[in-house]
Formats: structure tokens, sequence, C-alpha cells
């Protein structure tokens, strides 16, 4: 466990001495790169690194308790099982769900599409009559957003294109945020799906998902969130947010690669069919055909990413005893840190400006510099950033730009990180004359 900390959760950002012993916590922070540079690493929206706690609960995993879960009649196989269901508790409540709510995929991506096509089977008339409320038709729409990662567009064009719907979309404001005051006109009576995310992986423009939850209940379209970015970084309530699905990834969030989480209100869970199909899932199987678990297990097909599952569980109660407000407390002071770059000439910022209600996540354009030149001349100081289309082409073409480089934070982050990278990028612009 962390007891290092020892302000108050609900206040403030961390002291100098709170920091440093974060940053002790993530061996990976102490190498250096690019001939003995110290590493400034500024991708955490793409993936986190991870803390001692998760290393060890991972390898405690294999050395002590590795075993197949939920078969053997062995003491092992009981300890293996305990884990992985108590990783599965963990999570459940870091994120205010029911643990029967929380479904292991390999990602977020994979959450998705798990709901795609689960909805998609219950159009072709699987999970019998319960499941028929979810069947999708040709003019019902699947309603998304133009500030999506393209693990919440594909999806919904594919199901779109498998069942006859339309996909729709909730456009952006020039700020790069959800445009919620046009909800009532583009979320309309045939809309079946509002898939959306909680915060952007580009502009790090948080949503105000109350009307958006508030408009689909009253055309009884299913709600879909894409919390990858936000469970990392902000309390998040789930059950007080009272989305019908949600997706995020434990890469992101401190823990392992492999391993995400669907969740689903109960009776969202219970009557939908399963996707992938095989051991693990079945009550009883004939040489014709075969009744299905009670969730999570009906979506749990196979051998389960149980190292990594423990692991994330392991990641949860670690941001949990940092304390999501004192984590959020900080990114918020390192958002404006990063946000002062807006100051430097030729720079521009492609989000929210204001350091609150955002995250630290800060894409932005150098005058007359390629993003991928930009990325280069800030690796070769050792400063870790991305650049491209951070997979979101659209909300990239709704400012008119191609790509962008993008440097975002975790709670791992220091001033000096950011100074750092501030620093190098003022010098980008001359190099480049
Ligand atoms: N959604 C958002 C907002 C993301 O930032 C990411 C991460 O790349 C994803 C979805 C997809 O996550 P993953 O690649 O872990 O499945």
């Amino acid at each position: 466990g962390t007891s290092h900390l020892d302000h108050c959760p609900t206040y403030g950002a961390l002291s100098a001495r709170e920091l440093a012993a974060v940053r002790a916590d993530f061996p990976l922070l102490e190498r250096t790169v690019r001939q003995g540079r110290p590493l400034v690493y500024l991708d955490s929206a793409a993936t986190s690194q991870k803390p001692t706690a998760v290393l060890d609960a991972e390898q405690d995993f294999y050395e002590r308790r590795n075993a197949a879960v939920h078969r053997g009649a062995h003491q092992l196989a009981e300890e293996a099982t305990e884990a992985f269901e108590g990783a599965r508790a963990e999570v459940a409540r870091f994120v205010g769900a029911d643990v029967g709510e929380i479904v292991w995929t390999s990602g977020a991506t994979a959450a998705i599409n798990l709901v795609a096509y689960a909805l998609s089977n219950a159009t072709l008339g699987r999970g019998g009559a319960a499941a028929q409320r979810f069947a999708l038709a040709p003019g019902d729409e699947i309603v998304i957003t133009e500030a999506e990662h393209h693990a919440n567009i594909v999806p919904w064009q594919e199901l779109a294109a498998r069942t006859g719907a339309t996909v729709t979309y909730l456009p952006v404001d020039d700020e790069g945020r959800i445009d919620t005051s046009v909800v009532d006109r583009v979320i309309t009576e045939r809309a079946r799906v509002v898939a959306f995310t909680h915060a952007s992986n580009v502009t790090g423009a948080i949503t105000d998902v109350a009307p958006i939850v508030r408009r689909a209940r009253e055309v009884g379209a299913l709600t879909v969130l894409d919390a990858c970015q936000s469970v990392p970084h902000l309390p998040v309530d789930l059950h007080e947010l009272g989305v019908d699905f949600a997706a995020f990834s434990g890469h992101k969030m401190m823990g392992p690669t492999g391993v995400g989480v669907l969740y689903g209100r109960r009776e969202l869970l219970e009557a939908l069919p399963p996707v992938t199909t095989g051991g693990s899932m079945i009550e009883v199987v004939t040489m014709t055909e075969s009744t299905y678990m009670a969730p999570p297990q009906r979506f749990e097909a196979g051998t389960q990413m149980v190292a990594q599952a423990v692991a994330l569980g392991a990641a949860a109660q670690y941001l949990g005893e940092l304390g999501m407000d004192a984590i959020a407390a900080h990114e918020r002071e390192m958002a404006a840190e990063l946000l002062k770059i807006a100051d430097l000439p030729g720079i521009r910022v492609v989000g929210p400006t204001d350091p609150e209600n955002r995250l630290a996540v800060v894409s932005f354009v150098v005058e007359g510099v390629h993003a991928h030149d930009v990325g280069q001349i800030l690796d070769d100081a050792g400063i870790a950033v991305r650049v491209g289309h951070h997979c979101a082409q659209p909300l990239h073409r709704r400012f008119g730009i191609v790509s962008t480089a993008r440097a975002s934070a975790a709670v791992y982050t220091s001033a000096q990180d950011v100074a750092a990278f501030r620093e190098s990028l003022a010098g980008v612009r001359t190099f480049f004359g």
C-alpha cells in the first residue's frame, strides 16, 4: 500500500515531497534516453507508466498463486480465483459500480466492440425476447460525437452497416467541447445508442455527461461512455453518471496492457446475448445447443487475462490510495503549466485553453513546422510526446489540421518536466528558422 501521502485527499494538489514519493513508485521514470538525458515522459494519455505495486502484483500472482480460475478443485485454483474476483471487486469499487457489472476485456476497444456485437446479435434474434428491445432496424440512429477516438467511431459504423441503422453525431465547438446545446435536435426519437467520450484524448475537454444522458433516456437510447481518459485522471462514479455502458483500459490507469473493462448496468448485461462463446461462459452444452451463465461470466469466454486483471486491481487500489481528488488537483496544476505554451509565438493549442474542466492533455501545432519534426526535436532532448492524429481523424479535420503534437501528464508528472518541455518547444521554431 501507499501511505506516504499525508494530505487530506479532498483538498489541494501534491506537495513536492509527496510528488517525489509518487515518482519513486515508478521505476521507469529513473531511466535516461538519448545519451544520458533524463526521461521527460509526457505521453501518459497514450499509456501510463506502472508503479511497483502493480508490477509486484503481477509477478506475485505468477510466483505464488498461478492456476486456472473458476475450475480447479485445489487450493491454488481457489486462491487464483479469489485474486481474480477480488480484483474485479476492487475495480468495481473504484468506478462506483457493482461487482457483477464489471466484464473483463482486453481493453477499451474490445469493450466497445463487445457492446456493438452484442447489439447486432440481439438484432439477429439472439438472446430471445429479453434482447429484442436492443434490436436495430433501418432508420434507427446511432449517435456519436465529433470528439471521438476511432475506437468509439468505427465499431458503430460497422454496427450501422450490419443493421441498416445510420450514424449521426454531436458536433464540437471551437474549443473542441462536445456541443450539448444541440442534444435535443441531434439525439432524435430514432436514436437507439448514444456513444460519447467522457474526456477527449486530443483536446483534454471533459464532457458534460448529464444533458446527454438525460436526452438519451428521454428517447430510450442506450448510452455508452468512453471512459478511457477519465477513469485514470478524475474521480468517476458510473452509477452517479447514470450511463448504461462504459469502457476503459488498464494500461492507461497504471495497470498492465491486455486488460480493460466493460461496465454494463446489471439488467442490461442480464438481457444481452454473448459475443465470444466457448468455455467458461456456459451452463449446459449439448451437441445441438447451449445455455449461458449470468453476467459477467457470459461475456468472458475462454481463459481470461488473469494476472493482468489482478494487477489492474492493484492499480485501482494504488490510484484510490493516492486519492482521485488529489490526482485530479495535481493534474489540473500540470494542465495550467502545459497550457503556458499557448503564450509562445507560433504555437496554437487545439482545445480549451482554460485549465478548468479539462485534463492535462494538450495538443498543439507549431506554425510552419510538421508535428513529426516537433516530436523529433523534443525527443532529442529526452522529451516524449505523441505526434499524429491520435486516433481522432474527424476531430483533427474539424480543426482543419492533419496532425498535432500532444503532451499529456499523469500524477507522476512534475512542473520540472513541463518546464523542460516548454523550454525545448520554445527552441523548435528557432531551429526551423
Ligand atoms: N478511447 C480513448 C479516448 C482513448 O484515448 C483510447 C486510447 O488510445 C481508446 C479509446 C482506445 O483504448 P485501447 O487502445 O486501450 O483499447
